[in-house]
């Protein structure tokens, strides 16, 4: 059986402003701010505020909202990063991969030839996240 979701993980206390993060987008049902351990420059995770734990457990009225703002981060991040194409992922459950059990999806600027850096893989410098994010945020128009 699924675990219960568990209101005090990470991102649940980002949503709640508990513990910082570099915002780059928030509306009434979705927030979006910088991956700490990113697979490239201008990673970004795009997290509904509904809480539950993935895709598996989610009512399904999340998702629209969610993939809408997912296209616009994805867009914002291809033309800030000056990237040639983005990758989207999204885990569900420890055997897939996922570390943080609040439904996220990962948005990744890509360029021709680099691979993805590790899935959670080395911290970025607050500074180098600060300089993205606010590119992000002027693609966003925001
Ligand atoms: P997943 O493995 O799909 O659950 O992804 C969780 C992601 O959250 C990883 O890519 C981590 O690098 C990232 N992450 C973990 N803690 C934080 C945090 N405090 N702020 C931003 N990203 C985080």
């Amino acid at each position: 059986m699924t675990a219960a979701y568990d209101t005090d993980n990470i991102f649940a206390k980002i949503l709640r402003g508990e513990i910082p993060s570099h915002r780059v987008y928030e509306d009434d049902a979705v927030v979006a701010f910088m991956d700490v351990m990113p697979q490239g420059p201008g990673h970004t995770l795009v997290v509904p505020k509904a809480p539950s734990r993935n895709l598996l457990d989610a009512n399904p009225s999340t998702f629209g909202p969610l993939f809408t703002v997912v296209q616009k981060v994805a867009l914002a991040v291809k033309k800030a990063l000056n990237a040639d194409g983005v990758t989207v992922l999204q885990f569900n459950e420890p055997a897939s991969g996922q570390t943080v059990y609040h439904l996220h999806v990962h948005v990744i600027p890509r360029f021709d030839g680099i691979p993805l850096k590790p899935h959670t893989g080395a911290m970025e410098k607050p500074e180098v996240l600060t300089e993205n994010a606010g590119k992000i945020r002027a693609a966003l128009g925001s």
